[in-house]
């Protein structure tokens, strides 16, 4: 396995892989769900890539990007048994160089869930898979369901573009006690750790009610609502039962429903998913 930190190595890296490239954008401090992602873009491509890159400009929070944890010397211990060929870890430096004033905003899906909590997210995080691509140029490109708006900005973004790739969402990794894996979830004191669960379980509780039946949109958003309503320590931002594809809040679910939401546990922002139908 190989690091490199500038793009002129990474294209020579690159041509020595005689095979597909599987490619798994990441911003580092990993855990077993990123890894899943490369072990699968390995198994599938041959060859896999990883970029390592805590993009300043998908961070519309100055403090949630300063304290992003950074690990590239765990991180790359925990790559290599995955599989992972390249690391790719560029500075800021490399990626946005002195009069770099390109911006990619994909309109419409962009606007609901992450989008409206996070202005500019999704234009920085389009901006940013975008230059990666061009730069890795995989045959397929392995995201994570955990960030479900994002797996649906990315698709569009390639389709829109015609970038030649295949885009594969994989199922997210959750803990024991069902808290989705995320880098984030380091900076939960313990009480916030021990009440995080409940964010799973308030989805679990739409997913019940939905298989008893349940239909009506704002019924299933009320469900989890009452759920994190017992949990003091969760302060909601937004729970959403939405159509997968145009992310447009649904009246009544018909086939198929995402369900999301976003919960502060303290300065940690935690957020979920799961699909019905
Ligand atoms: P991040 O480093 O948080 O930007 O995540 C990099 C990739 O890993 C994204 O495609 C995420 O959706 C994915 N990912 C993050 N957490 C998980 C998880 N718990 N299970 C599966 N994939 C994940």
């Amino acid at each position: 396995m190989r690091i490199v930190h500038t793009i002129a190595d990474l294209r020579a890296a690159r041509r020595e892989l005689n095979t597909d490239i599987g490619f798994v954008p990441t911003m580092g401090a990993l855990h077993d769900g990123h890894i899943s992602l490369v072990k699968r873009a390995k198994a599938e491509c041959g060859s896999a890539i990883a970029s390592i890159f805590v993009n300043p400009t998908q961070f519309n929070d100055k403090a949630d990007f300063t304290r992003y944890p950074r690990t590239l010397e765990n991180d790359a211990r925990l790559l290599e048994p995955a599989g992972c060929d390249v690391i790719f870890a560029p500075d800021a430096q490399e990626m946005y160089p002195q009069g770099f004033d390109t911006r990619i905003d994909i309109g419409s899906v962009t606007t609901q869930l992450e989008g409206a909590m996070r202005p500019g997210h999704f234009a920085g995080v389009a901006t940013v898979v975008a230059k990666l691509f061009n730069i890795v140029q995989p045959a397929r490109a392995y995201f994570g369901q955990k960030d479900a708006q994002q797996v649906v900005v990315v698709r569009k973004l390639v389709a829109d573009l015609n970038m030649p790739l295949e885009i594969v969402a994989a199922p997210t990794l959750r803990e024991a006690d069902g808290l989705a894996m995320s880098s984030r979830n380091v900076h939960l004191t313990a009480a916030e750790r021990a009440a995080a669960p409940v964010v799973y379980q308030a989805l679990q509780a739409v997913k019940a009610a939905y298989e008893a039946g349940e239909r009506d949109g704002e019924t299933l958003r009320a469900i989890a609502k009452q759920k994190l309503s017992h949990e003091p320590l969760a302060i909601v931002e937004y729970v959403s039962v939405a159509n997968p594809r145009t992310l447009d809040e649904l009246d009544g679910v018909a086939h198929d429903a995402l369900v999301s939401l976003a919960a502060r546990f303290g300065k940690t922002r935690l957020i979920d998913n799961i699909v019905l139908g």
